[in-house]
């Protein structure tokens, strides 16, 4: 059994939809499980109805608009006959959304959240389901919340993964074309979950681990791993092999291509992940597997951009030690700070934070309260796997470096 994931620059439209068909005629499709996500930028327009629900109940109706008319418009390039019952289907997803926000009394931001945003990849398979039911191609729709079971820490679940592998030993009938939802889960009392941004990827790893799956491949808009993000970087190669660890290694530093959550239940079972692009599906693409390091082994750049670097002395002139230092991680974790890179020395600690839920701020306020606190935000992270010195030198040049630090394999510059 094999499991496919296609992501929502692979189904942004119509003419993508089609696509994904044409990639499943050309690699075939029996045993396969197809994970999908949300179209195009979907999540984030889900995002902005919950933000809308919570601080511009105004704006509410254009935001469930929005996102209503680009499906319609998708919907009706892929079924001219309008008395399609996918029409139908997709209306109640969208009632079902109105209903939840009207008749909602929970002020759990992160629930209500994960209670939204997950229609997008609800709409997304029923119209994909449709389509290739439509066109001969037959398949069964499955809701993944009743096959990954999660706690309820809500927008950042984790997998309850016994109760999952019984779901998914009893619901799934490896022998047919199923097609389902990447991103969710549910928890005990049915609520649905999410995995955090970006979670497809994880979802097919899971589903992958549970089915012993032969291999899974995640269809992209690139050739498969590059040395380096093609939106920032001019020249990149393709990495034609990566072992598990040292793709676990790239994850770990930002490379966005693959979830960092995706690789280690594939390696415990030595399941190949391959990465290729849904253009070209016949092409080899990357793969991720047994083995050690690279190929081509070639210095791998990996840019977090808008970090925020924070210097911070004692107000006493004491040392920043093992005392004031537990007490900075407990800070970084409430606040969720997500901690990219620290340095200290006797009388700075430097840390280099992604101030991704936006609470920065309530941060710094609370750090000023105990240390003087010097803080430059908008500044990029620098990650430079199998580095040598041309390769560092090219990222020197034209930038100010305000933090480098080495290692054996890695090299690290906080850049303004
Ligand atoms: P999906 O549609 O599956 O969500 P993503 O947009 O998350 O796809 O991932 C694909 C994008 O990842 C590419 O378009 C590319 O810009 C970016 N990317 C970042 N790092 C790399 C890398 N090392 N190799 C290839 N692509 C990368
Ligand atoms: N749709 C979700 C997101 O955009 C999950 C995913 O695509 O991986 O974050
Ligand atoms: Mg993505």
């Amino acid at each position: 059994m094999r499991v496919f994931k296609f992501g929502g620059a692979s189904v942004k439209d119509a003419n993508g939809v089609k696509n994904v068909v044409k990639v499943l005629q050309e690699v075939g499709y029996e045993n396969t499980l197809v994970v999908v996500s949300a179209m195009g930028k979907t999540t984030n327009s889900m995002e902005a109805i919950v933000d809308a629900y919570f601080n511009e109940k105004a704006n509410l109706p254009s935001k469930i608009q929005e996102v209503t008319e680009y499906h319609a418009s998708i919907l009706k390039d892929l079924f001219p006959n309008k008395e399609h019952l996918i029409y139908q289907r997709v209306k109640e997803l969208f009632d079902e959304v109105k209903g939840f926000l009207a008749w909602n009394k929970s002020p759990n931001y992160n629930f209500v959240y994960d209670q939204v945003v997950g229609y997008g990849e609800l709409t997304s398979t029923s119209i994909i389901s449709a389509y290739l039911n439509e066109i001969g191609m037959q398949n069964t729709w499955l809701d993944v919340r009743t096959l990954i079971k999660t706690n309820n820490i809500y927008r950042d679940t984790t997998v309850n993964w016994e109760k999952t592998q019984e779901q998914i030993s009893e619901k799934v009938n490896k022998k047919v074309l199923n097609i389902t939802q990447g991103f969710l889960g549910s928890d005990d009392n049915n609520f649905t979950t999410t995995l955090g941004r970006e979670g497809s990827d994880y979802t097919a790893a899971i589903l992958a681990y549970c089915l012993s799956a032969n291999s899974v491949t995640i269809w992209k808009d690139v050739p498969g791993v590059l040395n380096a993000d093609p939106r920032y970087f001019k020249e990149t190669q393709l990495l034609n092999k990566i072992s598990y660890k040292e793709a676990i290694e790239l994850a770990f530093y930002g490379a966005s291509v693959i979830h960092p959550k995706t690789l280690q239940p594939l390696q415990r079972k030595e399941i190949p992940l391959h990465v290729k692009s849904f253009l070209n599906p016949k092409n080899d693409g990357t793969t991720v597997g047994k083995g050690n390091g690279i190929e081509p082994k070639v210095p791998c750049f990996i840019v977090k951009k808008d970090q925020v670097l924070m210097k911070l002395s004692s107000l006493d002139f004491s040392f920043i030690v093992e005392n004031n230092i537990s007490d900075l991680f407990k800070l970084f974790h409430d606040y969720k700070m997500k901690v990219d890179l620290i340095q200290n020395s006797a009388i700075s600690f430097s840390v280099c934070v992604d101030n991704r839920f936006g609470r920065l701020q309530e941060l710094l306020d609370t750090l000023k309260s105990r240390f003087k606190v010097v803080h430059q935000e908008g500044v990029s992270l620098y990650t430079i796997r199998h580095f040598n010195t041309e390769a560092i030198s090219s990222l020197q040049n034209g930038y100010e470096v305000l933090l480098e630090q080495r290692a054996k394999e890695t090299v690290q510059l906080v850049v303004k």
